[in-house]
């Protein structure tokens, strides 16, 4: 199998290429995920009996697998030795029975896939995310785009993605990267432990899958996919390197935008994509004494790349999901690791964080129909939204100090005895690290060896923001000082400052900074601002993923939106399009109302979802399905259009 498979556009819909490998297979079932088989087996054979008992799995407790589907032995054996009998014959020629699935079949397979009733409303989104049903993919009318141009603001995920979907559309465009390379966060973020915390085989394109080596992605290979996709889909092309943009300004008159960059470029075109992430500039707090430290002191995404550790003492100010990748990567190479947390986090346990994915997976994605297909799709179901109801607050609810409806309490009390059951026998550390805010209300994390870490003798964790950095160490608010040879400032990124610190100026000069004010940042979408034509944000405000899943089928809706948005203005004649404000404020206070009913606005925690005024600016409160069908197409009526100025 190639490290980046073919693009869905040329794949066969199973998603597999033929071999007549008995053995090999004989050999990679045994290592199936069950389930998934299951649909498999009843796609390939059209038999209805794969529907019923005893092939109808469990369904996963928490983001487990569940690879045997809670299927007795017997029964497990059976569908093995169905499946490589069916595989084979569809090796030989024999046509799948139900190739393409959608609506009620599709609909009626994922709930014996994922064991439990999918609501409908999953059909169109799944069909299309498995290759069933073609995805829009709008282009202008042949020699309507000649003229018209696209400035992209990033090479990350989003800014690829762009670039992508844009070429395929066949609309002109350049794409200006700060870095020297593609990658974004990838590229920046080189910490020791560094990698994705949803499952790689999501958090992909839906159109370029690829064979994990892990089923959670290390830094690495997860740049180096990003890497492999600008390859195959020729992005350096269009991409300027090195060309960090620092201002964007719209002319009205002209009906188009002027991008400057550090290095004096000016370039124009009629609208601008950004996809400068939310997580791209690091927060340093203004801590005294920072200058004064004799050591490396540094961000977490600036991790220096000759550094050596060993036997070094470190001092990790943060206990964030970067902390808690870095923690367990360097205990154990340095000499001393000491923690200030400031707050505590959740973690959830996970079976496969460090599970390497095998050549017998490898064997059943490349060579099995529709497997990858359902493998992706069973960890959409567990990742994305099924959460998203248990953050919902029960005004009812009498322990809203500590949760916010009965469910979030039970996530509560099994995260908790996860907890308690990794630090047994620490119970100054259960007292240091259990936290008292409702799970779910900072970033849910997954834990990675952080409890195995904390249990180390070389590792300390002081409960204590950091108040100081001192000439050899770090003091705390309550004066406890720790000497340190290094100081890494695992202290997150500017979430609320989007587009920062590019000056973005709309209609009449007016500076975005000034619309939105220093951290409030507001959308249509996410994606369109009254006052700003022509310029279409990604990752922008209220689309970030805190109830789970994978950001990329976030950023593949909004690009839709914005290609289908491109194509209409370009064959419809429309020099620009503006959302109108009172569509903007409408879906603003939905967004706003949908938040003052969940988790993130509970008093008990600071996040970095919030501004200090309280308001959530940088999540989506909606489930992932909702946002898809709102991104599905645009509808020109949200915007004020103005014909083509010549
Ligand atoms: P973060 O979640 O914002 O965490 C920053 C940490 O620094 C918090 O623990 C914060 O404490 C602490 N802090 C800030 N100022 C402090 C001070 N003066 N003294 C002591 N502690 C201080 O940042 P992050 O860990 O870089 O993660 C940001 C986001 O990036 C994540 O939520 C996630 O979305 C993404 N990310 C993902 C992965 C992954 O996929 N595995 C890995 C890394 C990052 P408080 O909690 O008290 O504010």
């Amino acid at each position: 199998m190639t490290e980046v498979d073919a693009p869905r556009a040329l794949a066969d819909a199973s998603g597999a290429t033929p071999s007549r490998d008995r053995a090999a297979l004989a050999r990679a079932v045994e290592h199936a995920n069950l389930p998934t088989l299951v649909a498999v087996l009843f796609q390939l054979t059209g038999d209805r009996a794969w529907l019923a008992d005893p092939y109808r799995p469990t369904r996963s407790r928490g983001m487990d697998d569940n690879d045997d589907g809670g299927f007795p032995p017997p029964v497990q054996a059976r569908i093995r030795a169905a499946a490589v009998d069916a595989v084979l014959a569809w090796a030989d020629g024999r046509p799948p029975a139900v190739p393409a699935p959608t609506g009620d079949a599709l609909v009626e397979l994922m709930s014996l896939a994922v064991g439990e009733e999918v609501p409908a409303e999953y059909a169109e989104m799944t069909a299309e995310d498995m290759g069933f049903a073609p995805a829009p993919a709008r282009a202008p009318r042949t020699g309507s785009a000649t003229g018209f141009s696209v400035i992209v603001i990033g090479a990350g995920v989003s800014g690829m993605l762009a670039s992508i979907k844009l070429t395929e559309a066949g609309i002109d465009h350049v794409v200006l990267e700060k870095n020297d390379d593609v990658g974004g966060t990838w590229l920046e973020n080189r910490y020791p432990g560094a990698g994705v915390d949803t499952p790689s085989y999501l958090y992909s394109y839906s159109f370029a899958p690829r064979a994990w080596s892990t089923h959670f992605g290390k830094r690495d290979e997860v740049y180096r996919y990003l890497r492999d996709v600008a390859e195959r889909h020729d992005l350096r092309r269009v991409i300027r390197f090195g060309t960090e943009v620092t201002a964007a300004e719209y002319h009205a008159a002209r009906q188009r935008w002027t991008v400057r960059t550090a290095d004096g470029q000016e370039l124009t075109a009629n609208a601008v994509i950004t996809a400068t992430g939310q997580l791209n500039r690091p927060k340093v707090p203004a801590l005294p004494g920072l200058d004064a430290f004799r050591g490396p002191i540094f961000h977490s995404a600036h991790w220096p790349a000759d550094l050596d550790l060993t036997g070094k003492r470190v001092a990790i100010v943060g206990t964030g999901a970067s902390a808690m990748q870095i923690v367990p990567a360097i205990a154990g190479d340095a000499a001393q690791v000491t923690i200030f947390q400031r707050s505590p986090q959740w973690a959830a346990p996970n079976d496969v964080y460090f599970a390497p994915v095998g050549d017998a997976v490898h064997h059943l994605m490349a060579h099995v129909p529709f497997y990858s297909r359902w493998y992706r799709t069973r960890l959409a179901w567990n990742f994305n939204d099924r959460v998203h109801p248990s953050l919902q607050v029960d005004p009812e609810w009498e322990h809203a100090d500590r949760s916010v409806n009965a469910i979030n309490d039970a996530h509560r009390r099994v995260f908790t005895r996860y907890l308690t059951a990794q630090l047994e026998g620490r119970e100054d550390l259960v007292a240091k690290a259990l936290p008292d805010y409702p799970p779910f209300g900072k970033r849910m994390l997954l834990d990675n060896g952080w409890f195995a870490a904390l249990r180390r003798d070389d590792v300390e964790l002081i409960t204590e923001a950091v108040a100081e950095i001192t000439g050899t160490g770090v003091r705390s608010v309550a004066g406890t000082e720790r000497e340190a040879d290094v100081v890494v400032l695992a202290t997150g990124f500017e979430t609320h400052k989007l587009l920062h610190p590019i000056d973005v100026r709309g209609r009449d000069g007016r500076s975005i900074r000034e619309v939105w004010g220093p951290e409030d940042a507001t959308a249509h979408l996410g994606i369109t601002t009254a006052g700003f034509p022509n310029l279409f944000i990604t990752c922008g405000p209220g689309t970030v993923l805190g109830h789970g899943g994978s950001y990329i089928t976030i950023a593949e809706c909004q690009v839709r939106y914005i290609v289908d948005l491109l194509v209409s203005m370009i064959d419809g004649g429309i020099g620009a399009v503006e959302c109108r404000p009172e569509v903007e404020a409408a879906y603003v206070r939905r967004h706003d109302d949908a938040h003052a009913r969940m988790i993130w606005t509970h008093p008990g925690m600071d996040n970095w979802y919030r501004n200090d005024a309280g308001r959530v600016v940088s999540t989506l409160p909606w489930r992932i399905v909702d946002y898809w069908s709102m991104t599905r197409s645009a509808d020109l009526a949200d915007f004020r259009t103005e014909p083509v100025v010549r």
